[in-house]
């Protein structure tokens, strides 16, 4: 495309979440115009805001794993584990845990983790290039993140230690010893561990994405707040998208609404299935200097990351889908995690939960929809959105401005699920 083009073509963004916001940057440097459209203040309650912080190049395996449904049962009848099920959404969720099962073959378990490596090999690469123009001084920690591990089920970490060695994914295995040297605060409860030391973390995610959001108006970047509704077509095939009291046509669209996305994908006719894995967190206020970078417990399936506001502890895999209100005993569940492994945590604050936007085989959509030639989507990043942002911008905005790449894009399309 040529700049020209670029400079008279208009992109409409919906969903300002960390997506949106990476999507919609990378086209305005490019020249398009761009309008971003949120249903709220970018960064408010989204899942770019809650999310753990994590930037995990490392994370290509993906939980369809052969072993994982053998697990599955134990894990959700555990108080204290990471799973947990809404029972009056299980009817909705059958037909995603039937397609989730099909991708828990060896060979599909591949295919997602070769891909998935493929995107976040590129994901702190593509941050560096978006944080030259924003100040993030004291907002991105670079000390790596450590998982660590008791005796019990140690063939699974055989299994994702294996699969990073082949990919050629930087890993560190840790004695005990070498955990308490760097963690010197955590109850002693591990037998194991790993360090991903090229991994870094957020001290903030909402004011990093508030940044690449101010530098986007900045630039010339235009917000509308409004619920979208519908997305119809013009005669010759432009997006025009209604909110609740306006329209707005463009050249181009793109869907980038997280684990919202369904709602429009469904209404232009084509049948993704995304679902939700509902997360949780709470903070422990003035402790984060109990920790010098993220750490996740696997046995229990959590993390405790540093942050700005002090320790924020984050977990839990629950299906129950977008409409199910928070559930106490998550929380509860987190809580006492996070005192098993600092027991002199106080009282907690915030309790938030969040949709991480996933599909059955773990892989993201980013492309072109399959029935209008100007529509584009960007969405079900699952884990991984935060860390992907980045490059899911460069990425997206490289189709809309007719680029080429040397990626293989084919296993992110939403063409698959035809
Ligand atoms: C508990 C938890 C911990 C996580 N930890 C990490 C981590 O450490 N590292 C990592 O890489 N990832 C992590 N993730 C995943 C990551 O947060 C998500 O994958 C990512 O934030 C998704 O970004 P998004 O922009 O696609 O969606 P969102 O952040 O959900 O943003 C979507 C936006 O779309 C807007 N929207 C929706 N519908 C409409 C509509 N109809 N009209 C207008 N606007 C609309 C919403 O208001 C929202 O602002 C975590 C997620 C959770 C829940």
């Amino acid at each position: 495309m040529s700049e020209d083009a670029k400079s008279k073509s208009s992109v409409g963004i919906i969903g300002a979440g960390i997506q949106g916001v990476c999507i919609s940057l990378c086209l305005i440097k490019k020249g398009f115009k761009v309008t971003l459209i949120d249903r709220d203040e970018p960064g408010k309650v989204s899942a770019s805001y809650g999310n753990a912080g994590h930037f995990s190049p490392y994370a290509s395996v993906p939980i369809n794993r052969p072993d994982i449904l053998v697990d599955v049962p134990s894990m959700l009848l555990s108080s204290t584990g990471p799973l947990a099920l809404q029972w009056n959404y299980l009817p909705k969720m059958i037909p995603w845990f039937i397609k989730f099962i099909k991708n828990c073959s060896k060979k599909n378990m591949m295919h997602t983790a070769r891909y998935m490596h493929q995107i976040l090999d590129l994901a702190l690469p593509a941050y560096d290039e978006l944080f030259q123009d924003i100040d993030v001084s004291g907002l991105v920690e670079n000390n790596g993140i450590i998982y660590f591990w008791t005796n019990k089920d140690l063939k699974s970490r055989e299994l994702e230690n294996n699969i990073r060695k082949e990919l050629g994914v930087k890993q560190q295995l840790l004695t005990p010893h070498e955990i308490h040297d760097l963690e010197p605060h955590i109850k002693k409860i591990y037998h194991g561990g790993v360090l991903y030391s090229n991994a870094r973390h957020a001290r903030n995610p909402k004011k990093i994405l508030l940044r690449l959001f101010d530098l986007f108006l900045k630039k010339g970047g235009h917000f509308e707040k409004q619920n979208v509704q519908k997305i119809s077509f013009s005669s010759d095939n432009k997006p025009v998208i209604k909110t609740n009291s306006k329209f707005y046509s463009f050249d181009k669209a793109v869907i980038a609404c997280g684990a919202f996305s369904k709602k429009l994908t469904d209404q232009v006719g084509e049948k993704i299935p995304l679902d939700t894995e509902r997360g949780y967190h709470v903070h422990f206020k003035g402790h984060d200097h109990l920790l010098s970078r993220p750490v996740i417990f696997l046995n229990r399936g959590f993390g405790i990351t540093p942050m700005e506001q002090g320790l924020r502890v984050v977990g839990t895999v629950e299906f129950g889908g977008l409409e199910n209100s928070i559930s106490k005993k998550r929380i509860l569940n987190l809580i006492n995690n996070a005192k098993y492994l600092f027991p002199e945590l106080g009282e907690h604050y915030d309790e938030w939960l969040g949709f991480r936007p996933t599909l059955p085989d773990s892989l993201p959509v980013m492309g072109l929809s399959r029935n209008h030639k100007n529509l584009f989507y960007s969405f079900g990043h699952h884990h991984l959105g935060w860390t992907l942002g980045a490059i899911s911008g460069k990425i997206v905005a490289g189709l809309i401005a007719e680029e080429n790449t040397n990626l293989n894009l084919s296993p992110y399309s939403s063409l698959r699920f035809d």
